[in-house]
């Protein structure tokens, strides 16, 4: 097989919680993190030559090796060097319609539909758990990209397990165009400010991720009970982002004037996510914050919760 698309979906934060601190600098995170039907499309070509071309026609995504689908196509040719020689590269397009530095984890996710790509271009066979094992090694949320659906992530957010599919409700998403948000400025300025509520013994650490496994959030997800679910959503981010954006605040409230079941930002933002009922109840919603705030630079979308992660689509 010589070439393969795949849709590469976003995911937004249905709960995002900070424990404390890691020795490798990173944090322990308790995070729900969900599919949404917002994607990207890959596709992927092989290269009689043993090379790696990234392109993607989106002004603020690179093509060099600083691309996450760049670094997965290398991670690969690193680990499986007799494959690379025998099938040659890999020529990578990618389509992108999910915001990018958005919170969302377009680029993370692009790069685990490279390794899924790539896995079949190679015939490699490598079973989920071998594909998250490698997507770990190029970032956090890469091996939850893989699998998709809803999962409960600990660790840095590698480290996951499945929960109940949710087929509902249904998500509306809004981004301002042209606002960021750093992630490592969240993450170190919810540090400076918060760092009296770490946990720092192993013990508390446990009795921390356990309270998440077996709390509020996750039961509401086994009932399927998307009235609870919409008032549980939590990110401790938004402690630290909403006050230093207006702008972010006042989507958040624009959404919950819409009357949502709920919304929160997602990760280190800037997009604001809000749940629905029902599709015509998410595009009643997107119509009603548009109205309220007529920016011109605001993006809304309408998509709905997805069960799945990568999915390959043509080849
Ligand atoms: P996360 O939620 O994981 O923090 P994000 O949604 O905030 O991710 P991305 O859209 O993944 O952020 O991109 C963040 C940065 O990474 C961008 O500034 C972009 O230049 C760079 N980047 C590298 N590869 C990609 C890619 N394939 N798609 C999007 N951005 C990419």
């Amino acid at each position: 097989m010589r070439s393969y698309t795949l849709i590469s979906p976003a995911k937004i934060n249905l709960y995002l919680e900070i424990i404390s601190d890691r020795p490798d600098g990173y944090h322990e995170l308790a995070m729900v993190l969900q599919s949404v039907g917002l994607t990207d499309q890959i596709d992927l070509r092989s290269l009689s030559t043993e090379s790696i071309q990234v392109h993607c026609d989106h002004p603020l995504v690179p093509s060099d090796k600083t691309n996450l689908a760049y670094r997965a196509a290398e991670l690969m040719a690193a680990e499986f060097p007799q494959a690379f020689a025998q099938y040659g590269g890999v020529a990578i397009n990618i389509n992108k319609r999910i915001p990018v530095g958005a919170g969302l984890a377009g680029g993370s996710s692009n790069a685990a539909a490279v390794l899924m790509g790539i896995d079949l271009l190679w015939h490699l066979g490598l079973t989920q758990s071998e594909l998250q094992e490698l997507a770990a090694k190029i970032g956090s949320d890469v091996p939850f990209c893989i699998a998709g659906g809803t999962a409960l992530a600990t660790g840095r957010g590698e480290q996951l397990s499945p929960l109940p599919n949710l087929e509902h409700p249904w998500v509306v998403l809004g981004k301002y165009r042209n606002l960021a948000v750093s992630t490592p400025w969240a993450y170190q300025t919810y540090r400076q400010k918060y760092i009296s509520t770490y946990v720092s013994d192993a013990d508390s650490l446990e009795v921390r991720r356990q309270r998440v496994h077996s709390g509020a959030m996750v039961n509401a997800i086994f009932k399927k009970d998307q009235v609870k679910i919409g008032q549980l959503l939590h990110n401790d981010l938004e402690k630290v982002v909403l006050p230093e954006y207006p702008q972010v605040l006042r989507l958040r409230e624009a959404f919950y004037e819409a009357g949502v079941l709920g919304a929160m930002m997602s990760g280190s933002g800037p997009t604001v996510f809000a749940l629905s009922e029902s599709e015509a109840k998410a595009q009643q919603v997107q119509q009603h914050v548009r109205k309220s705030i007529p920016e011109p630079n605001l993006d809304l979308w309408v998509a709905p919760f997805t069960t799945a992660g990568i999915r390959v689509v043509a080849h």
